[in-house]
């Protein structure tokens, strides 16, 4: 896949939740810890500043857990998360989007998919 930075547009199933991120997917990623592996997603960090929600934020509905500092945003309406909010470690916001939640969903290839190692975290 070509690394080129474009706007990216993702929704939730039902479309209440709408997006648009600035990325180039080139770090895409999948995470083994208890939560991620039973949701089965693939993600991409952007900084905050790349990430816009366009619609739906009364809609959405948040969960925490293990050391609380993503927040999980849900569609409370079809329960797609197609988001995430977060930091980076070093102080930076980032959301973490759900490709599968983009249009134009670009053809994955499994060997550029980092497995982060959440359940050893
Ligand atoms: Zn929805």
């Amino acid at each position: 896949m070509t690394a080129t930075f474009k706007t990216h547009h993702g929704q939730c199933h039902c479309g209440a939740v709408r997006f648009t991120a600035r990325t180039d997917l080139a770090s895409m990623g999948d995470c083994n810890c208890s939560r991620c592996r039973r949701l089965g997603w693939v993600m991409q960090s952007v900084p905050a500043g790349d990430f816009d929600l366009e619609s739906g934020a009364d809609n959405l509905t948040s969960f925490r857990f293990n050391t609380e500092t993503i927040e999980h945003l849900f569609c409370r309406t079809c329960g797609i998360e197609s988001f995430a909010r977060g930091s980076d470690g070093k102080g930076l916001e980032v959301v973490m989007i759900n490709v599968n939640c983009l249009e134009e969903v670009p053809a994955l290839d499994p060997t550029t998919i980092k497995h982060w190692d959440g359940a050893n975290w």
